[in-house]
């Protein structure tokens, strides 16, 4: 894999889950095929990455390889993003949060809490740091704000830098991973108040966890700002044209526009050529211009399913990651 520092900064990673009870139950056939590192044969077609984790991959080895690094550089003062693209049930939500207060099982979010804290204390004393965190969903491209149910439908500003950044959205100082944690179950629980099917509605939205970092020496005064977004995006799986009427397709197309519209940005940033990126076509877009691209850090997540009865949205999902390379 690349060095952070060089000069390609998105990295694109596929991982594989295993196959579940229900697709052995059924016999469904296990379909990848994987060859070294990055490279993963679906249906006869070699797919490259930056790397290929195979479904026997652990969350610590996952972390270590791709999120790690990530942490040390929004330390550094860069900007940087984690997305998790996929259909539902492919290991996203696995990917991003884990099972959070499960050593072995936790995800890159509460290890990124860990990790951050950990380096904070090995730090240069006369550093201060002011660390806030903010979680919110867009769904049909409004946003709303995990830690304040009242707040439904937040808007998109520019700062006086030309900034993009959520108006009004909660920010909350923590000083602990714990607290990081905690953060997250409210925003979680909140959610699930909020909906009455809690596994259909996440599918259907992108969720964002914001890290923002200000660090501060308390002599000469300097200031470093690096921030971190972390989405597990709505499923990318296509709803079929007859099955689908009204808010459903609503739904979908509204999801599909999203996603090719960050499929787009992120393939016009991988080109690296393309003097115009289209970060205005989508809110989510928007609120990421600033930590995609450019001198930032962004890391992809291809999540698939291994199973033969998800074939077609597996090589779609591959073929998305493929754009971005
Ligand atoms: P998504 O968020 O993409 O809809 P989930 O992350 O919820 O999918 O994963 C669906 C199910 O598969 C969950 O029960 C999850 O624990 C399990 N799962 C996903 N990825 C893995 C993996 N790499 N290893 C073991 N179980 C996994
Ligand atoms: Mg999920």
């Amino acid at each position: 894999m690349a060095d952070a520092t060089s000069e390609c900064n998105i990295k694109v990673l596929c991982r594989f889950r295993p196959l579940n009870q229900s697709e052995i139950l059924r016999g469904d056939q296990f379909i990848p095929k994987f060859k070294g590192d990055d490279t993963v044969i679906v249906g006869g077609k070699s797919y490259v990455f930056d790397r290929v984790f195979p479904t026997n991959t652990t969350q610590e080895q996952v972390y270590n390889t791709c999120a790690k690094q990530i942490v040390e550089d929004v330390l550094g003062g860069y900007n940087g993003t984690i997305f998790a693209y996929g259909q539902t049930s492919s290991g996203k939500t696995h990917t991003m949060e884990g099972k959070l207060h499960d050593p072995n099982q936790m995800g890159i979010i509460p290890r990124i809490a860990e990790d951050i804290f950990s380096h904070i204390f090995s730090m240069d004393e006369n550093l201060e740091f002011h660390i806030k965190v903010s979680y919110f969903e867009v769904y049909m491209d409004k946003i709303r704000d995990l830690l304040d149910v009242t707040k439904t439908n937040l808007a998109v500003h520019e700062d006086k830098n030309k900034i993009p950044y959520v108006k009004g959205c909660t920010e909350r100082f923590v000083s602990s991973p714990d607290e990081v944690m905690d953060v997250i179950d409210e925003g979680k629980n909140n959610r699930h108040v909020a909906v009455t099917n809690m596994n259909e509605h996440s599918s259907r939205s992108h969720s964002i966890f914001l890290i923002n970092i200000k660090q501060e020496h308390v002599e000469t005064e300097q200031k470093l700002c690096g921030k971190l977004y972390l989405v597990d995006l709505a499923g990318s799986e296509k709803v079929s044209k007859t099955g689908a009427a009204g808010a459903v397709l609503d739904e979908a197309k509204n999801i599909n526009k999203s996603l090719s519209a960050l499929g787009n940005v992120i393939s016009a940033l991988a080109e690296g050529t393309k003097t115009h990126v289209p970060y205005r076509d989508s809110k989510m877009t928007r609120i990421l211009q600033d930590s995609l691209g450019g001198n930032c850090r962004t890391t992809m997540f291809i999540c698939c399913s291994p199973s033969s009865y998800n074939d077609a949205e597996t090589k779609s999902t591959l073929m998305f990651g493929q754009r971005a390379k």
